[in-house]
């Protein structure tokens, strides 16, 4: 757990004169080896951003910030199946039973019933009533204000807690509902960046801890949106299209193939930008 409370926001390079602590020469060579380390970081992915934007545009958002709940249940939904279907597994959900509390109230077959479409039905309904019983236990309500007013690492400590709730999701409930500057990191997140060279890790997880260690402000939406499109219709898991590929100057990625240079363009439709 240790690792889930160190992670965001380590400013390893802290503020204006930070250098001028009275340590040795070394630790001040060491320190700005880091920075150069940390701002070619931040220049790279911002330099991402920007090419995506050309090639995608900047993606849209909720017209205004949905409520953490209903972000948390949609996000639960969205695990292993295509936005199309979680979508219609949360609009069943939410015509079905009006408010949460109902939800709290019915059978874990009756939810299941009506979330099929976005497949494990099983597990997705147990997720949902679980975390609901939970926060009730918790908070005595069914809100995650409590969250709210937490910093990123805390609300993701705090998040996770939640059986059923992994990294991913936590992070999606602070980024879509909560506005904030936090990149999660899915399957297509983690290929690309790791492609890239953004990153170097081995899981999602590893990699959503080193991307988000000292993200560029601002920008994680954009990033995390239009990275998802990249991996979705050109830097595929198998045979990536790297000859139409907006950065292939850049990318480091070893297995580039240059044979398919179609675009293949796929339902650009995101759940989780229209809950
Ligand atoms: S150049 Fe190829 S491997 Fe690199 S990001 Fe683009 S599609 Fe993926």
């Amino acid at each position: 757990m240790v690792r889930y409370l160190i992670f965001l926001n380590l400013q390893i390079v802290g503020p204006k004169g930070r250098f001028s602590n009275g340590k040795s020469g070394f630790n001040s060579f060491k320190k700005s080896r880091i920075r150069m380390r940390d701002n070619k970081f931040h220049q790279m992915i911002k330099t991402v951003n920007k090419l995506l934007i050309n090639k995608f545009g900047i993606p849209k958002k909720n017209k205004k910030d949905p409520d953490p709940v209903d972000m948390m249940i949609a996000t639960i939904l969205s695990q292993n199946t295509n936005d199309n279907n979680s979508y219609k597994a949360y609009k069943n959900l939410r015509s079905r039973y009006k408010t949460w509390e109902e939800i709290l109230k019915a059978r874990v077959t009756s939810i299941e019933k009506e979330i099929r479409i976005a497949g494990l039905g099983k597990q997705k309904s147990n997720a949902i009533k679980n975390f609901l019983v939970d926060l009730k236990k918790k908070t005595g309500s069914l809100n995650l204000n409590h969250i709210t007013k937490m910093e990123e690492n805390e609300a993701i400590s705090e998040l996770i807690n939640y059986k059923g709730v992994g990294v991913k999701t936590a992070s999606c409930v602070l980024l879509f509902s909560m506005g904030r500057n936090v990149c999660p990191v899915d399957t297509h997140v983690h290929r690309t960046v790791n492609r890239i060279g953004i990153v170097n890790e081995k899981s999602p997880d590893k990699t959503f801890f080193a991307l988000n260690k000292n993200f560029p402000q601002m920008i994680a939406h954009s990033f995390h949106t239009n990275l998802i499109r990249l991996g979705r219709e050109i830097c595929k898991p198998k045979k990536p299209s790297c000859g139409i590929c907006p950065l292939e100057k850049l990318c480091q990625f070893d297995g580039k193939n240059f044979e398919n240079s179609e675009l293949k363009k796929e339902n650009s439709f995101m759940l989780l930008d229209n809950v």
